[in-house]
Order: C-alpha cells, then structure tokens, then sequence
C-alpha cells in the first residue's frame, strides 16, 4: 500500500489537460492502486490522476455498496479514459474536493449518464450511474479536463479563498 501526496489549488497540474492512457501498463495498475489507498486514506469518494501530480486520465471511484443488512461494503471502480457518453436530466447536490480543502459548491449537473473508459483490466467497460455515482464520475472527468470547482466562482471569491487558506496555513 502506498499513499501518495494530494496536490492543492492553485497548483498548476489541477489546471492542465490530462494526456490519455493507450493501455493499462503495470505502472498504472499500480497508479490506480495507489489512488484508491490515498483516496480511502482521506475518506474521499473519487479521486483523479492530477491530484497525485500525475497528468494521465485515470480515475478512482468507490462511493460504496449498502448490503441488504444495511452494511457498507467497498465498490472500487478504476478507469482509464473515462468518457460521458449519454446523458440524461439534471440534478443539484453539493460538491467538495481534495484539492480545494474547505470549499464547498452546489453544482447542477446531469443526473445520470453512462461512462465509457477502460478497466484495471484492460476491457472496454460501460457504466450507467446516477446519484452520487452520477456526480462522482463527472467531478473527477472535469479533472481530468483540468476544471475545478473553485473555477466555478467569480475571480474575488478565488482570491479571497487563496488569501483564506494562507491564514490557516500561518497559524
Ligand atoms: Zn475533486
């Protein structure tokens, strides 16, 4: 198991575009692997390649399974090359993310879709979600588009969270 650093708004890589993966290699198995433990570790729901530095499009999701007794069990989807490749409706929840710390956002996005990317294994896979499913995948596709949340507001609200999160940081 290794944990990887999570890398923080205004870092530039948030804002890059992600280069695609041609095939699931040993080293981005190992990635995805990686992304999953760090994203367990910081309680997260998804978490995409830029935000451990690293410029690829590949995402981790695990929003969770609830089991008829009412237990919670571990869904781990990873994939390379996610893409949206229907959409349907439109549904407002409130987002947060690893890489802006203490920013929250109500989004209206598409409420279900299906994906398209390709697995740990290799295979083409496609995956209908709705819910939190549905806004996990598109918060961490945005990702890889390099879009942020905190691009969502207007310029003085960006600076004021920049000048926010250096006061924390000082004291
Ligand atoms: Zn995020």
């Amino acid at each position: 198991m290794a944990l990887l650093k999570i890398v923080t708004y205004p870092d530039p890589v948030l804002h890059k575009r992600a280069e695609p993966v041609s095939k699931i290699t040993p080293d981005i198995a190992k990635l995805m692997n990686d992304m999953a433990d760090t994203m367990y570790a910081e309680d997260g729901v998804g978490l995409a390649a830029p935000q451990v530095g690293v410029s690829k499009r590949v995402i981790v999701i695990d929003i969770g399974i609830e089991l008829p007794d009412g237990t919670k069990k571990t869904n781990l989807m990873c994939l390379a090359n996610p893409e949206v490749i229907s959409v349907s409706g439109e549904a407002e929840r409130e987002e947060g993310c690893l890489s802006v710390p203490e920013f929250r956002i109500i989004l209206k996005r598409h409420a279900k879709i299906v994906v398209r990317g390709t697995d740990r294994s290799n295979k083409t896979v496609e995956i209908m979600a709705d819910g939190l499913l549905s806004v996990a995948f598109q918060h961490e596709i945005d990702h890889l588009d390099g879009k942020l949340l905190i691009d969502r507001v207007s310029k003085k609200e960006q600076e004021k969270y920049l000048k926010a999160m250096r006061n924390l940081a000082e004291c």
